[in-house]
């Protein structure tokens, strides 16, 4: 398939504001792509070369790519340079030069997607010394055969900003309603999407062996699996009923999720609850699996936490600095973490999604080799109110964060947020107070102390059924100065000159400043109300900002769904 096509598929969704129209023009998109490229179309519309947990970057710098156009369109790069001063979009930078000047390497041959993607990948290979300037010879000898419309969208795919709105769940949506002509059918590709978070296996499953083949897809070691959620309830007396016969009631650690895959030729990787790979930040976790795990084999969740010298667990702040690109064997030192390990999905080439956690906690147990580093949860096995009540204030002093329920009888549910787990944290106690993950979908410029920098932030819940983004909140608060100072500055990759095509918002609320769906935070709340003035419908009342939350995507976000749950418990 011709590049062009789609294209011409990206210059319609640019224009649409509605989440509906965008998943009719992808589904008949969808229709007439060659079964042999769906895969690929899926990831290019994605504006992606692979899953999001391969290890393929494009996310080219701005300066490289605009040497590329500079290179390509034979131009002097102080030209370009100005250009995007004025544009603030190297992609339309690119559209311009290309319409204006007849290109220096005029190619006969179309520019077809396979070519595209071939090269793209290149790009994103070539590594290591001198790596920069072949990413940017590449990439323009790519644009000396694109045209000027190809030109603007593969300079946005290569600085990773294709910024269509499109999102993995709208992408299944299209897929079921192009290849099985009802869109209720999404809850099966989602059902697999959960197990195999993939776009492209699929779409090309659904494509050749239908929904019958989707439903055969399991866990696949090396490739990491949605992780299972937890639900909360209003009352600690509701735990027990919404779970019948015993439960194990573990501690809630206040850390990072991590889902680690060991394959039998012993190559660990590391999952984060966003699914990226983490392994590189991590190399003393790493060891540790290496050396205290039995089984040849496996897939293991855990919280990864900070502890002191003591082993008593630091904040999650703390841990946050173990994130980082430089000096990571240095933070290894400085800050040392435990693995608390409390599922286990795989072993020895058995899948144990369908097995009940007391077998897999039973598996998990056998697995282990004593060791300070890594070990199996804090829990207890209970009925009643009293030992759980007990146990929770135990965590507390522990300084975890709660306890999480779960069913003994309960398998493992990728990507669900169910009744086989709850939580219960230590901000329930306090009256009225929770906290919500809130995605940033608008600013409002500040005034007074506050001009200069932004005032206020939208905030949305996601709702899950529509693959949209409704606004809940307004918050102002909760901001330090030096946040506030730099928040402009954080958010300005995200900044669309018109509202995304799946953010709900009301006239009333509508922001000086748009973004695109991706920064979530978390947001302390009193309380739940009705209003006329949210797409949601329902308001988060006095919401305080409390951190970011970039552990999670915008669809990880809170969902309508969750918050209107918490209200019916009131
Ligand atoms: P929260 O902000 O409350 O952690 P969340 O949306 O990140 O919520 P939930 O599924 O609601 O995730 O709560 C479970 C989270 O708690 C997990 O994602 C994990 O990071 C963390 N956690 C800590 N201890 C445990 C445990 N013993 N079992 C499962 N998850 C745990």
């Amino acid at each position: 398939m011709d590049f062009q096509k789609l294209v011409e598929l990206y210059e319609e969704l640019e224009q649409t504001s509605s989440g509906n129209k965008m998943r009719e023009l992808l589904s008949d998109f969808f229709k007439k792509v060659p079964p042999g490229e769906i895969g690929l179309v899926t990831y290019l519309t994605l504006g992606r070369l692979a899953s999001e947990f391969d290890d393929v970057v494009l996310g080219m710098a701005e300066k490289s790519v605009l040497k590329a156009i500079a290179l390509a369109a034979g131009q002097d790069l102080s030209k370009i340079q100005k250009m995007i001063r004025e544009t603030g979009d190297a992609g339309s930078v690119a559209e311009k030069m290309w319409q204006k000047k007849p290109r220096p390497l005029v190619s006969t041959s179309p520019l077809t997607i396979h070519e595209l993607f071939e090269k793209l990948h290149k790009i994103a290979s070539s590594s290591g010394p001198g790596s920069q300037d072949l990413k940017t010879n590449l990439l323009a000898s790519l644009l000396s055969k694109a045209s000027a419309k190809e030109a603007k969208y593969v300079v946005r795919i290569a600085l990773s900003q294709l910024r269509m709105g499109v999102g993995d769940m709208t992408v299944l949506d299209a897929l079921a309603i192009a290849y099985t002509g009802d869109k209720k059918n999404k809850e099966f590709l989602e059902k697999a999407y959960n197990i195999c978070p993939d776009v492209k296996i699929i779409a090309e499953t659904l494509v050749a062996k239908g929904l019958k083949g989707l439903e055969k897809i399991d866990l696949h070691v090396g490739r990491p699996i949605k992780m299972m959620l937890a639900q909360r309830v209003q009352e600690l007396e509701e735990i027990p009923e919404k779970m019948e016969g015993k439960i194990a009631v573990e501690a809630k650690f206040d850390g990072e999720r991590v889902q680690t895959h060991k394959d039998q030729k012993g190559k660990i990787t590391l999952f984060s609850r966003r699914l990226e790979n983490i392994t590189h930040q991590f190399p003393d976790l790493v060891e540790y699996l290496k050396k205290y795990l039995q089984p040849k084999e496996f897939v293991l969740e855990g919280e990864i936490i900070a502890v002191d010298e003591k082993e008593n667990p630091l904040p999650f702040q703390t841990l946050m600095q173990r994130r980082r690109k430089y000096d990571i064997t240095e933070y290894v030192k400085k800050i040392p973490l435990q693995l608390k390990v409390f599922d286990f999905l795989f072993i020895d080439g058995k899948s144990l999604l369908h097995e009940s956690y007391e077998k897999r906690w039973h598996y998990l147990e056998k697995s282990i080799n004593k060791n300070n580093h890594l070990m199996p949860a804090d829990r207890i096995i209970t009925e009643s109110v009293e030992e759980i009540d007990e146990f929770f204030q135990k965590m507390l002093k522990k300084k975890y964060e709660g306890i999480i329920a779960k069913s003994l009888a309960g398998e493992y549910q990728a990507g669900t947020r169910g009744w086989q787990w709850i939580k219960w944290k230590k901000e329930y106690v306090k009256e009225m107070v929770d906290t919500f993950d809130l995605v940033i979908v608008g600013a409002y410029y500040g005034r007074g102390r506050r001009s200069g920098v932004y005032g206020a932030l939208l905030c949305a819940a996601y709702n899950q059924k529509k693959d949209s983004f409704e606004t809940v909140c307004k918050v102002g608060t909760g901001f330090t100065d030096k946040l506030l100072e730099e928040l402009p500055k954080k958010l300005k990759k995200y900044e669309m000159n018109a509202k995304p095509a799946r953010i709900n918002c009301k006239k009333e609320m509508e922001p000086n400043v748009w973004f695109e769906p991706k920064l979530v935070i978390e947001i302390l709340a009193a309380e739940i109300t009705k209003s006329p003035f949210h797409s949601a419908e329902l308001a988060l009342r006095f919401p305080r900002f409390v951190r970011f939350r970039e552990d999670k995507k915008a669809e990880q976000a809170t969902t309508i769904e969750e918050i209107k749950e918490m209200v019916r418990e009131k």
